[in-house]
Order: structure tokens, then C-alpha cells, then sequence
């Protein structure tokens, strides 16, 4: 392996591990794993592989994730869309491909009306119960429901609603949001999803017949206040690479685009090969930690497209060529993120390109 690769190492195990503790925390609930945006950066069909003995279904965003699943062999999973269909065509793709839409247009009833009978596909009704992206308002569900019920193409009509602020357990929003939602569908019939991985694991009261755990998945605390042992999730991917200079820069010396460091006294500066060009953030500031031989060292300079650079003052015994953890096992995503003012979720899905992925 080349010296300048960026690797990705991922868990497989951790995967199964983390489905299972979210399987735990909601015992009578089915899962559609979370897997859109290529697995939150692990990969789409890695994912579906890792979790598919373990999960009755998936939800992917887009109908195309879904006839991906579906043409790699994923035939028994039920695949929810969480998007809904964006044109005709994808609604045919459901159809054909037996994938669960979520329905929240007018266009797209119709476009089910114009299915030929007997395709018999699932669908769900989105109600926005106040996160105000998508879903029909709650006043107008029974109407919805009716229509997409007496659907000739239609086997069946799921409930679901997403929460908007989950991730912070003190805001009863999300309970306002779940009474919102039940209400509106007290008189109606139909399997109802409403868990992100927040509620799965903080709103046990919103786990209702289906959950959709994605984050959580991956090994990253879903809640605000970053990382938790106690939640028992493992990191799912160590983004990784190597040193390839270690510099000795004299006092006074600049680092990085735009000089935003100067070396305050002789000093080692560490450069790794990785940068916002593999996904690593570059906003993370002066400071943020990496781990060098497995232990901590602060970034200094800017983070550019192909490399970052770090203070290696604490580490005088490491060398060349030193393997460099971003985050994943050791050194939790969730930091990272915070020091560079986004989630975990941003940070894993951005690993792309030259990234190797390297499955356990
Ligand atoms: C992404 C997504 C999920 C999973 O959310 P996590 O916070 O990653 O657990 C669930 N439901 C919907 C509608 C989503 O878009």
C-alpha cells in the first residue's frame, strides 16, 4: 500500500454490534437500517451486506439507492425511500422494484393512480408534524390516507413522521411533535414510524412499529452533547492515513495557507496525507486532535486540499511513513466535529474519492 493513501478502516463488526444495541433499545419495534448516502460514507451495499441478517428492512433517500440494493441481490428487505419518488419515473422504479415511497406530494398520488392495477406497492404518508421540510400537514392525513387507501395500485399505507430536535433529550418539542402526530392519525390504519436514532435511543416513547436508526449505526452519538461511553455505540470506520515529512521549522516560522500559525519556539511539524480533498473538514482550527502512533497531537496551519500539518512537539520519538488516526477507533468523529463546528454525520459522509475503503 502506498504511503500516501488515505485508508479508511472499516467494522463490520462494530456495524452488527451497533444495530444490535439499537435493536435492544427498542425490542418490539422493526428496523429499517438508515444506510442513504452510501452508508453514511461506508459504503451503501458494505452496509446492506453488514446489516442484512440482522434488519427487515432499509431506508435509503433516493429510488435509485433503492434499485441499486435491489439489483445487487437485497431482494427480500423491504427498502423504504425517504425522499419519495422525484419524478414519474421513480415512481415506476418503486413499482418495479417493490420499494416503499414516501408520499408527500399531490403529483405523486396521482402518479400512483396512473400505475397500471395490480402492481400492489407499500407506500408511506409523510405527515409533518412540525419539522417543516416534508409531509402533508396532520389536518389534512385522513383525507391523504383515504386517497392513497382506495389506490388500485396501492397494497399498503405506513404513518411516518420525523423529529426535528431529538438529538437534545431536555426539548420537549419532539414530545409536542409525537402528540401532534398521533393525533393526527388516531382513526387511521396503518404500520407507524416515527424513531430516528435519537428516539431510538432517548424517546422510547416514539418507537411505535418501525424504527429508522441511521447514525447511531455508524457508532456516533446522535445527541448534542457529543460522544457517550455509556451509549455502547463502536466506531463503524478509523479514517487513517500516514506521515509523509516531518519538518523541523524554526521559531518565528509559518505554517499553511494564509500563515494563520507561527511556530512558537524550534519545533517539529508533523504533514499527513490527507486533507479536504479525502473529506477530512477544513475548518478544523489550530488544535483540533489527531493521533499519531496512537497518541494525541493538535493540527497547526489550515487544512488543505491534499494535506494538514501537526504539532509534534509531545511526540519526539515518532517517524516518517507513522500511521495518523483522524477519528474512529481512540479518537470519537463526534470531537472532531465539534472542533470543526458540524456532526459527525457531515464528516462521515464526506469520505470519499481517494479514500480507501478497507473492510474487516
Ligand atoms: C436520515 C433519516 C433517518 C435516520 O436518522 P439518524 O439521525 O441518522 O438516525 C431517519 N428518518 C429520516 C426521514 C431520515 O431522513
Amino acid at each position: 500500500m502506498s504511503l500516501r493513501t488515505a485508508v479508511a478502516r472499516l467494522d463490520r463488526e462494530a456495524l452488527r454490534h451497533n444495530l444490535a444495541r439499537a435493536r435492544r433499545a427498542a425490542p418490539h419495534a422493526s428496523v429499517f437500517t438508515a444506510i442513504k448516502a452510501e452508508g453514511y460514507g461506508h459504503g451503501l451495499l458494505y452496509c446492506a451486506d453488514a446489516f442484512a441478517d440482522a434488519t427487515e428492512g432499509f431506508a435509503v433517500a433516493t429510488a435509485g439507492e433503492g434499485v441499486a440494493l435491489r439489483e445487487a441481490g437485497f431482494e427480500r428487505h423491504r427498502i423504504c425511500v425517504l425522499n419519495g419518488p422525484a419524478d414519474d419515473a421513480e415512481v415506476r422504479d418503486c413499482a418495479t422494484h417493490g420499494l416503499e415511497p414516501l408520499i408527500h406530494q399531490r403529483w405523486q398520488g396521482e402518479a400512483l393512480d396512473r400505475l397500471p392495477a395490480g402492481r400492489a406497492l407499500d407506500v408511506w404518508l409523510k405527515i409533518d408534524s412540525g419539522m417543516g421540510r416534508i409531509g402533508v400537514p396532520p389536518r389534512e392525513a385522513a383525507a391523504w390516507h383515504r386517497g392513497l387507501a382506495g389506490c388500485s395500485a396501492v397494497r399498503g399505507v405506513g404513518l411516518m413522521t420525523h423529529m426535528a430536535s431529538a438529538d437534545d433529550r431536555a426539548d420537549e418539542y419532539t414530545h409536542r411533535q409525537w402528540t401532534t402526530f398521533r393525533e393526527a392519525i388516531a382513526a387511521l390504519e396503518g404500520p407507524v414510524s416515527a424513531a430516528n436514532s435519537a428516539c431510538v435511543l432517548g424517546w422510547p416513547q416514539t418507537h411505535a412499529d418501525w424504527v429508522r436508526p441511521g447514525i447511531m449505526l455508524y457508532g456516533c452519538s446522535p445527541f448534542l452533547e457529543g460522544a457517550e461511553p455509556a451509549l455502547d455505540l463502536r466506531p463503524a470506520m478509523t479514517l487513517t492515513t500516514r506521515l509523509i515529512a516531518i519538518n523541523h521549522l524554526e521559531r518565528g516560522a509559518a505554517v499553511g495557507y494564509g500563515r494563520s500559525y507561527h511556530c512558537p519556539q524550534d519545533m517539529p511539524v508533523g504533514v499527513a496525507a490527507i486533507g479536504y480533498g479525502d473529506g477530512y473538514p477544513r475548518h478544523a482550527p489550530n488544535g483540533t486532535p489527531v493521533l499519531v502512533g496512537g497518541r494525541r497531537a493538535p493540527l497547526v496551519g489550515r487544512v488543505s486540499m491534499d494535506k494538514i500539518t501537526i504539532d509534534l512537539r509531545g511526540l519526539p520519538e515518532v517517524d516518517v511513513g507513522d500511521e495518523v488516526v483522524l477519528w474512529g477507533q481512540g479518537l470519537p468523529v463526534e470531537e472532531i466535529a465539534t472542533a470543526a463546528g458540524t456532526i459527525g454525520y457531515e464528516l462521515l459522509c464526506a469520505v470519499h474519492g481517494r479514500v480507501a475503503m478497507c473492510p474487516s
